[in-house]
């Protein structure tokens, strides 16, 4: 993600047209195929899920989250994995909302004997009536049979009292652990608050309220048995919306009203898929994706993936204007906070590099100069892919794009293979940033919440080596002396000007945020955007590649942990000692989880890299001193 700056929102709104995509669509052969694996893979869920229970059999957990977790503690459920999400959109652009068969089916493998088990669904919103989500589940599926379900509030993880403790100070809101607030709660949090203020001043306003009840927890006819496939479906109508967070900003569906009755602009980073899709909202649940979005005609739909086909149908009772079904296929696993559904009039065009398709999509109302301006620079995302290829390995998607919308979002997002700019405009630095995150928080996710900085970091990374780039070509480019002493010039700098930041910078511990500060420039992007240069100049160019793209390997499709990630780095230490692997420990504890005192100076990381400013890493020799 990228917060934006101040816009100009001041774009004029031409006569709408919509325009035809000039897409090469997939062959009707490809499509169907893919369309029977879904239909295979579904029943054989059906079958597995029929297996009788084995064992002792209880709920699932309703968290993913773990005793005293503080950063949306009620997010991602327990008791299964998520392997695949087919959704299924009805969706009226005119009035902005999902019409009656409207559904979404999730496969999941049961990983105990399961009596009940739950979803994360904001289907109305408390803190944001006129934008948020008010939505109504009509029917609750599960593997073929009906199933009862009902709303309930989030319980705080690991309470021994189990999920329906009667004590309300359980079910409370907060930034931090405990709850304190008004009532001087001394248990851990159970959700984040839905802030109605952006102030620093206000960030604790509404610690201590309770927690609205975004837990879909679903009873099937019969318990589900270990290690079963099952699939559950939920049909609910209405309309989508955005949901608040705890720094007051909003994510999710964003409508789109320019021009009057466009559609839906969807951003979500981190929990707003739950308000227009009920799923397993955590980032560490990873299924695939098909979407088959039936919208009204005229609508372009754009998510995840590879386009598979576009149908036009006559108009009905519901979609008196005919409607349009558009299906796109997503095979790699994507998190609960990258899954891509906007609706809307689009441009949308394709273009094919190494092999993969790269979908440009921008807002069909934008005046012609900006969609030509914007153009420019979605036509370097194949360059760029190509670029950050030789730090990360191979691009790890079927696909990559763009689409740039018109609501103003307030921030960019690295949405899987179709990256979001909001408020009609796209620039080359971001779209650096975004689409190093198709590496490094989409491909490799964080494990939990509090590791957004990992995959921040990584993504400012991606910032700077654009800028070493842009000064390696001005020097004599990546094959000349010049140019490379230029790259590496251009990092160290960049390196040296924020090791010298003084006043706050250094005062919050990157894997220690409070969901106010998840999204803080100073820990969460420019600190371990420099700590990765420092570990560079530590490895080695040529070790450090190699951590990243043993990582990618390692990690790809799944997660990582702050543990993980730091053993990658010490596995391709140049100095296997045991004295550099302690001080390396050290490097880890002061960038990464160490919150200093203000003021810069002697209250900051004490350890650096070769080269850099401040005291280094190896002593005279190559070796090292223990801290
Ligand atoms: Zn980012």
């Amino acid at each position: 993600m990228t917060k934006a700056g101040a816009r100009s929102g001041t774009t004029a709104i031409i006569s709408l047209a919509f325009i035809l995509p000039g897409l090469a669509l997939m062959s009707p052969a490809l499509a169907s195929s893919a369309g029977s694996a879904a239909t295979a893979r579904r029943s054989a869920a059906a079958s597995q899920g029929s297996a009788p229970a084995d064992g002792p059999c209880s709920p699932g957990a309703r968290t993913l989250s773990r005793y005293g977790d503080h950063v949306y503690p009620d997010t991602g459920n327990g008791g299964y994995t998520s392997l695949h999400t087919d959704v299924r959109l009805v969706y009226d652009a005119i009035t902005n909302r999902f019409l009656p068969g409207n559904h979404v089916s999730l496969t999941d493998r049961a990983a105990q004997c399961l009596t009940q088990f739950s979803l994360d669904f904001e289907r109305k919103s408390l803190a944001n009536v006129s934008a948020g989500p008010d939505m109504k589940v009509s029917k609750v599926v599960v593997n073929g049979h009906p199933a009862a379900f009902s709303f309930a509030q989030p319980t705080y993880p690991g309470d021994p009292n189990g999920v329906n403790d009667p004590d309300p100070r359980a079910h409370e809101a907060s930034q931090n652990n405990p709850v304190g607030g008004p009532g001087r709660n001394p248990l851990p949090p159970a959700c984040s608050p839905e802030l109605k203020s952006t102030s620093y001043g206000k960030r604790n306003s509404q610690n201590g309220q309770q927690c609205p009840a975004n837990k879909l927890v679903i009873t099937p006819a019969a318990p589900i048995g270990n290690g079963a496939d099952f699939t559950v479906t939920v049909n609910y109508t209405g309309r989508p919306g955005v949901h608040t967070d705890g720094d007051g900003t909003t994510e999710g569906w964003f409508r789109s009203d320019k021009p009057r009755g466009d559609g839906g602009f969807v951003t979500t980073e981190p929990v707003g898929t739950e308000d227009w899709m009920p799923l397993n909202d955590h980032p560490s649940a990873k299924p695939t994706y098909d979407f088959d979005d039936t919208v009204t005609a005229g609508k372009t739909v754009l998510a995840n993936g590879i386009l598979m086909s576009r149908t036009e149908h006559a108009p009905d009772a519901e979609f008196p204007g005919g409607s349009v079904t558009w299906r796109w296929h997503q095979p790699a696993p994507v998190a609960s906070y990258l899954v891509e559904d906007s609706v809307g009039s689009y441009h949308l065009t394709r273009r094919i590099a190494d092999g993969i398709p790269f979908y440009e999509a921008q807002a069909s109302s934008l005046p012609a100069a900006l969609q030509k301006k914007n153009l420019a620079i979605m036509n370097k995302q194949p360059d760029i892919t190509k670029f950050q290829s030789q730090f990360n390995g191979p691009y790890p998607f079927t696909s990559d794009g763009v689409v740039v919308g018109r609501p103003s979002a307030s921030f960019e997002e690295e949405m899987e293979t179709m990256i979001t700019f909001s408020g009609g405009e796209i620039d080359t630095d971001t779209l650096y940033h975004e689409n190093m995150h198709q590496w490094w928080g989409d491909h490799v996710s964080e494990a939990n919440y509090n590791l957004t900085f990992f995959k921040e970091g990584m993504a400012t990374l991606g910032e700077f080596l654009y800028a070493a780039r842009t000064a390696e070509t001005k020097a004599g480019g990546p094959y000349s002396r010049a140019g490379q002493r230029a790259f590496e010039r251009s990092l160290i700098k960049q390196f040296d000007a924020t090791y010298a930041s003084k006043g706050s910078f250094w005062t919050l511990a990157p894997s220690n945020p409070t969901p106010y500060g998840l999204f803080d420039e100073d820990p969460t992007y420019a600190r371990p955007g420099v700590t990765y240069v420092a570990l560079r100049q530590i490895l080695g160019a040529t070790n450090f590649t190699k951590a990243l793209q043993q990582m990618q390997l390692q990690y790809g499709g799944g997660t990582v942990t702050e543990p993980e990630l730091e053993a990658a780095f010490h596995e391709w230490m140049p100095n296997q000692s045991a004295a550099c692997s302690v001080r390396l420990d050290h490097f880890f504890t002061e960038w990464f989880d160490t919150a200093y005192k203000s003021g810069g100076g002697a209250r900051r990381p004490q350890i650096t890299g070769p080269g850099l400013a401040g005291p280094g890493f190896y002593a005279k020799g190559g070796g090292c001193v223990a801290h």
